[in-house]
């Protein structure tokens, strides 16, 4: 067996696609290893989110480069994601050490890719596509966990205005609702107990299908009727796709968790404008209003990004107000980065100093704690159902960690791996990001 290593930057995303690649390398003979100086074949899957990201797999292929020159001639580097669909062939001169350059449009061809990079060529495969990829019958390499993610869409049609996405991931494509169940199970067989659906925007599923009407609320009833004991959850939802049909699909169906990630990006209707994101603080508040409503326990996260261009100071508070005011479980926080080729980037006379922005970062942080926080003591003296993901020990006793349907983490002892098991749980206790509970029963695998 020849030796690949991958290097996975990013988001789940990447996460998804890597374990795409990693089972159509297992059909051309390679296997993984977690050393990279053992490897034959380097690869880095890049995320271009930020400029930290795209530096830091600039600094890893230079590391590369060296051992190939310094000590092993035959090895092979791969640089694929994001930030490869975006340079293309200009990776070449930087990093001229490099034998393949993969874009996220086009993971399919690895196979002919490999083929060409044994014999000696350097490939570059960036093109641009609006088909869906299609990587059936290579199966997918799974990382060993209780969750398994499947993707369901590509791309994305909104180019908000800070967003890279569309530019490296293309436009929307829904994939086969066939090529998804099967996948999804793929996974059931394979032990996974959670299937979570992905996309940029999984509520627009099936938008694009030109030969049926098929859409996000019908995947989910064609997924929960599959055998077994397992959960479904989606991620991420684009608030004003949410439709109450979908919002009634997850309160009907047992498989499916109450848990939205509803991103809403700033609490400033003036800046969403900015952002070109389709929607009102008011209308968020609609949404969010009601998802909690209708699904009795439900759980509501979000995203935000602190110092946009041009955001005031006033502006910046109502994004601390919204997160009170939809009392929203949990959020994502990033300080504004720029990206090239997105809007929002050329507005540099607009860009906030850095220091303001660490500044409201740190604020919008600190208000995320406490409404984690306030959230989760709502759950204490409750019991709850938990799928138990992982165990570690502490001071010699062993603790399960598990998440509820709603997606809260709680941290149980008992004496035993509970690994993969549904678990009845009394909650004891809550701490700023997950809960303590005790065993009350254990229910099935
Ligand atoms: S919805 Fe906006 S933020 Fe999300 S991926 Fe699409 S362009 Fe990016």
């Amino acid at each position: 067996m020849k030796k690949v290593y991958i290097e996975t930057m990013g988001c789940q995303m990447n996460k998804s696609d890597t374990e795409r690649m990693l089972g159509m390398l297992s059909h051309f003979g390679y296997e993984e290893v977690e050393n990279p100086k053992s490897a034959d074949l380097l690869m880095v899957n890049t995320c271009s989110i930020r400029q930290l990201s795209e530096d830091k797999a600039y600094s890893l292929i230079g590391v590369w480069g060296k051992w190939k020159q310094e000590n092993n001639p035959d090895l092979k580097i791969g640089f694929c994601g994001c930030v490869a669909q975006q340079k293309a062939e200009k990776l070449f001169k930087r990093a001229p050490y490099v034998d393949f350059v993969l874009g996220t449009h086009n993971i399919y061809k690895l196979p002919e890719i490999i083929k060409a990079v044994e014999n000696g060529e350097k490939v570059c495969e960036c093109t641009e596509t609006h088909k869906t990829e299609d990587t059936r019958g290579f199966g997918i390499k799974r990382v060993k966990s209780v969750n398994a993610w499947v993707n369901i869409t590509e791309g994305c049609n909104n180019f908000c205005t800070y967003c890279i996405v569309p530019y490296t991931r293309g436009r929307e494509r829904s994939r086969l609702p066939e090529v998804i169940i099967q996948e999804a199970k793929d996974a059931l067989a394979e032990g996974h107990k959670e299937i979570t659906l992905l996309g940029q925007n999984v509520d627009s599923y099936g938008k694009d299908f030109k030969d049926k009407n098929y859409r996000l609320a019908d995947l989910l009833r064609d997924l929960n009727a599959l055998d077994g004991d397992f959960r479904i959850r989606f991620v991420t939802s684009y608030p004003t796709d949410i439709t109450d049909e979908l919002i009634r699909t997850v309160v009907e169906l047992d498989k499916v968790c109450e848990y939205f990630h509803i991103p809403m990006q700033s609490g400033s209707t003036e800046v969403l404008k900015k952002m070109n994101r389709r929607y009102t603080r008011e209308e968020y508040g609609a949404i969010v209003k009601k998802v909690r409503d209708m699904v009795p326990d439900v759980t509501i996260t979000s995203d935000f990004i602190a110092g946009f261009p041009g955001e005031t100071e006033e502006q910046f508070e109502e994004t601390l107000t919204a997160i009170d005011e939809f009392e929203l479980d949990y959020c994502n926080v990033a300080a504004y980065s720029p990206r090239e080729k997105t809007v929002a980037a050329k507005w540099v006379d607009k860009f906030i100093p850095e220091d303001v922005k660490d500044e409201r970062f740190q604020r919008l942080n600190k208000k995320v704690q406490e409404n984690c926080l306030k959230s989760n003591l709502k759950y204490v003296g409750r019991e709850m159902e938990i799928l138990v993901e992982s165990f570690y020990e502490r001071s010699g006793k062993l603790i399960n960690t598990g998440k509820t349907r709603n997606n809260k983490t709680v941290h149980v002892p008992y004496d035993k791996d509970l690994t993969g098991q549904f678990v009845n749980v009394k909650i004891t206790g809550a701490k700023t990001w997950y809960l303590n509970g005790e065993v009350t029963k254990i229910l099935r695998h």
